[in-house]
């Protein structure tokens, strides 16, 4: 709803907002067939995981339907060749990808951030075709335990980048795993990159209106966006909100020249 109502506010950003309504639409078909997967794991075992460092998501823990993934590339990969984002060329290697015997050892592959062949977008389309599986396991495990204790720059869950940020109405700082969509609290401040918190180092800017912010570090060159709740009139939408954002996205690319 929020991506077609944006397609129409600002009508440059109607491609990728039609190219990101597709994607969910594909992930959202077999999100009714999802199983709830069994996490044997006492809180305990859980807690000790988190206080030594270690994300809570195993590949093995995952409840694949290798069938359904399969689909899944497939759809993902015809929505990304319509929306002429991917030639034939990629799109028959993609397929074959899904077709493949070896699809559950390229996809632990993928989850476990090993390096594997040189297919493009093929991190992109993985990253589709496991989402609904990966929200649903770190929906169960955050059933089971607090994630407020950890601080960590990647995942509690399943150890991947942040895509997003968010900032609460007490100004304090929240992650958003560009995976699983879980979200842990960060430093306010610091790059959740490289780590860099010293601040005449961190460049910031915002929208006119102040709803999204986007932190730019000298150091290591990356940058994380952010809803600032405070500003905004409603909650984070990750997957509208990576959409609504790409202006900022290209007001960064230019002030980096
Ligand atoms: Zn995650
Ligand atoms: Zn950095």
């Amino acid at each position: 709803m929020e991506l077609k109502s944006l397609a129409e506010r600002q009508p440059a950003l109607a491609p990728a907002a039609t190219l990101q309504i597709d994607l969910i639409e594909s992930v959202r078909r077999v999100q009714g067939r999802l199983t709830t997967p069994w996490i044997e794991s006492t809180t305990e075992t859980l807690g000790a995981r988190l206080s030594s460092g270690t994300p809570l998501l195993e590949f093995g823990q995952i409840p694949f339907d290798w069938n359904d993934v399969r689909l899944l590339i497939r759809q993902i990969t015809d929505v990304l060749r319509r929306h002429e984002v991917i030639d034939a060329t990629a799109a028959n290697a993609l397929h074959a990808v899904g077709r493949s015997a070896t699809l559950p050892d390229v996809m632990r592959a993928w989850f476990e951030f090993e390096p594997s062949d040189d297919v493009e977008m093929l991190g992109e389309v993985l990253g589709w075709a496991a989402r609904p599986y990966l929200q649903r396991t770190a929906e169960v495990l955050q059933q089971r335990i607090s994630l407020a204790g950890w601080t960590r720059r990647t995942c509690p869950m399943c150890a991947a980048e942040p895509e997003f940020s968010v900032i609460t109405m007490s100004g304090e700082r929240q992650l958003v795993c560009g995976r699983c969509h879980v979200r842990w609290p960060f430093d306010p401040i610091a790059c959740p990159f490289c780590g860099n918190d010293d601040r005449t180092r961190i460049k910031s800017m915002a929208t006119p209106d102040g709803m999204y912010r986007v932190m730019i570090c000298s150091p290591c060159g990356r940058y994380i966006k952010a809803l600032d709740t405070r500003k905004a009139t409603r909650p984070l939408l990750p997957y509208a909100d990576v959409i609504a954002t790409l202006p900022l996205d290209a007001a960064v690319m230019q002030s980096m020249g």
